[in-house]
């Protein structure tokens, strides 16, 4: 197992210690104050940190109140380590969200046992957040990641006032294939979809969900609308690469797929209804947009700008 440590103490005398202790657990790192911890934290998150409480500066305390407000960091265990033995001590440190509290002086055996134990635990933690987030056919994001990433999403655009794209994916023809082939090869058709789908983003931030069925998602922050159209261009490119017979197949006998593709951006701006969106009205528009891809024969890409999802007589907008 690799795991990562986090030793936070302003006594280096102490951090040695600890270091010496937790030398054969896994990977470790040090920081002598709270500032220089929450910015290694930040760099790549821990699986646990050993934390001191008394610090000048930035307390443990405060670190740990801002380790839990942080998304990427809150799930993150935090022994407390300090010399205060009084219950309530311990207590309010249990409260404010540490997992564990270990008294000075630093034991050997008392710390390998805690640590060993609070990293069980995160694995475990670990592998139950990602089942759940996870489409078990597909192994890419499912329905309910998927509608977190897209809230958050949202709302970090609408601070940042950075554009966002999302694109709906549906595969043509997809109930004929089944009736044709068998639900097994459907259900390899789908997975190779989904191999075409990764293999057309190239953005770490880029996610790909199963929606449901046969319908895919690939939210793109940070992306305006010709960002999004190559994006779209290259998901029906690595589709028709995989090369999937489909001899029922009105459009091309081999397996395509339409896009719906919706955004967001600078230019959505001049609509007067522009500030009044949330995140489902984006879902709605690629909703839209692929309903046209479909309508103008499949295997192809739609836009719809988002602010103007309910507007189909404007057709610059749905063109691509
Ligand atoms: P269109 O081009 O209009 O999208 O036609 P379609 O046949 O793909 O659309 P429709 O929504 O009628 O059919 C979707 C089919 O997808 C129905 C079902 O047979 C298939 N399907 C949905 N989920 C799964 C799955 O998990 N595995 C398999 N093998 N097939 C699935
Ligand atoms: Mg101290
Ligand atoms: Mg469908
Ligand atoms: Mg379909």
């Amino acid at each position: 197992m690799d795991v990562n440590i986090l030793l936070v103490d302003d006594d280096p005398g102490a951090i040695e210690l600890m270091g010496r202790i937790l030398a054969g657990v896994g990977k470790l790192r040090f920081a002598t104050n709270g500032k220089d911890a929450l910015r290694l934290a930040r760099e790549s998150a821990p699986d646990l940190i050993l934390l001191d409480a008394e610090m000048p500066g930035m307390s443990g305390f405060e670190l740990l109140k801002t380790l839990k407000a942080e998304f990427s960091l809150a799930n993150v265990p935090v022994i407390f380590i300090t010399s205060h033995t009084e219950a309530g001590f311990e207590v309010s440190a249990l409260d404010m969200g540490a997992a564990d509290f270990i008294a000075k002086p630093l034991k050997s055996s008392r710390v390998l046992a805690r640590v060993r134990t609070q990293l069980r635990v995160k694995h475990m933690a670990d592998e139950l957040r990602r089942s759940a987030a996870t489409d078990a056919l597909t192994g890419v994001a499912n329905r309910r990641q998927f509608d977190e990433s897209l809230e958050r999403e949202w709302r970090r655009a609408q601070r940042s006032g950075d554009p966002v794209s999302l694109l709906m994916i549906d595969v043509d023809h997809f109930k004929l294939y089944n009736d044709l082939y068998g639900h097994p090869k459907g259900d390899v058709c789908l997975r190779h979809v989904t191999q075409a789908l990764l293999s057309a983003c190239n953005r770490p931030a880029d996610l790909v969900a199963r929606y449901g069925g046969e319908e895919f998602m690939i939210l793109l922050p940070q992306t305006p609308r010709h960002g999004a159209r190559h994006v779209a261009q290259q998901v029906l490119n690595a589709v028709a690469a995989f090369g999937i017979f489909h001899e029922d197949s009105q459009t091309t006998h081999y397996v395509s797929v339409s896009v719906g593709i919706a955004c967001f951006d600078d230019a959505s701006a001049c609509w007067p209804n522009s500030n009044e969106f949330r995140a489902s009205d984006l879902v709605r528009a690629a909703d839209k947009a692929l309903y046209s891809a479909k309508q103008a024969g499949r295997g192809q890409t739609k836009l719809r700008d988002m602010a103007a999802a309910d507007t189909p007589e404007l057709a610059a907008d749905i063109t691509t």
